[in-house]
């Protein structure tokens, strides 16, 4: 695998965080700033890195889920950090539109923040001595953004595609031609011929061309089949959840499912199952597949996580409630 360019600094990062990009120009930039109970970790991870946050000169995020934007609000309060984001995410969250970061919908707990720069296509970022080109690659949320620098061939594809994976897709918050996006966006990508690249979640990709071939097969897979879309989804929101809470007990898994948002809109529409009936299936199925696993009556993730101090994630906010920015 070629090393990637010297003022790349990829933070790979355990859950609930995604991971961080240091972009190491005269202007240094963070591309997403990790969950928002990781504040500390990522404020360490700059430190170690050789660029304290006090150095930053912004940060860039590719989309508004809460594991790629919970660091924004504490860097823009302690830091006075400009935030760049896609110019449709960008403009909910400024209107603190209650659907901001599909935050609600999710159970995902985001701390406010505002966005000072709203990016398009063929926009450019300067970090200094290197420019970015901001390509937009909708399919896991409408304002989905990626990053490529040409001149390295170094791709930054946040969501859009991983190593062992592929962004799951959310047809009741991002459309419902969020999949023919999402596979849109990867043959784009794929035509950008990176040799290197790296994403939300997990290491970094040294073949990205194999990796964009498995990821748009397993896409068109699920034009065929939506269930398939629909209990990837579940499966990946729901260990999240259990992430963020630190397991649950095994008799509130089905009333939590129900009174989501999420969940119903997936049981129904995507599987066509009453969502009572589906909840106690979900449960089943992740036992199963060894995605999650019970210990002393309570079920938790098997992915390493480090879960949010207790009462912090009741103490944030839904957008509805974020003070007007
Ligand atoms: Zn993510
Ligand atoms: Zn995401």
């Amino acid at each position: 695998m070629s090393p990637p360019p010297s003022w790349l600094v990829f933070l790979e990062r355990e859950f609930p965080s995604a991971n961080s990009v240091l972009v190491r120009g005269s202007r240094p930039l963070l591309i997403d700033s990790g969950y928002g109970s990781d504040l500390a970790a990522t404020e360490t991870l700059l430190r170690a890195a050789g660029t304290p946050p006090e150095a930053l000169h912004g940060i860039v995020n590719t989309h508004y889920h809460s594991d790629h934007v919970g660091g924004n609000h504490g860097l823009q309060e302690r830091y006075r950090l400009p935030i760049a984001a896609h110019r449709l995410e960008g403009d909910l969250v400024n209107r603190r539109e209650p659907e901001t970061c599909a935050g609600e919908w999710l159970d995902q707990p985001v701390e406010p923040y505002r966005v000072d720069r709203l990016l398009a296509e063929g926009d450019e970022i300067d970090a200094g001595s290197v420019t970015l080109q901001v390509l937009h690659t909708p399919g896991h949320t409408t304002g989905h953004l990626s990053f490529f620098a040409p001149r390295e061939r170094v791709l930054i594809a946040g969501d859009s595609f991983h190593g062992r994976d592929v962004g799951w897709i959310n047809p009741f918050r991002e459309g419902v031609n969020g999949l023919r996006q999402a596979l849109d966006s990867l043959e784009r990508l794929d035509r950008l011929g990176a040799v290197w690249a790296c994403s939300g979640h997990g290491p970094a990709i040294a073949e990205p061309a194999s990796a964009l071939a498995a990821a748009r097969r397993r896409y068109e897979s699920w034009l065929t089949d939506p269930a398939k879309a629909g209990w990837h989804a579940a499966k990946r929101i729901f260990a999240y959840a259990l992430m963020l809470k630190d397991g649950l007990p095994v008799e509130e898994v089905v009333p939590y499912l129900l009174g989501t948002g999420w969940f119903p809109d997936y049981s129904q529409s995507l599987l066509g199952r009453p969502p009572a009936e589906l909840a106690p299936t979900l449960l089943e199925e992740m036992l199963r597949s060894g995605g999650v696993a019970e210990r002393e009556g309570r079920l938790f993730p098997v992915t390493p996580y480090t879960s949010p101090p207790p009462g912090w994630l009741a103490a944030v906010p839904w957008p509805r409630s974020w003070p007007r920015s």
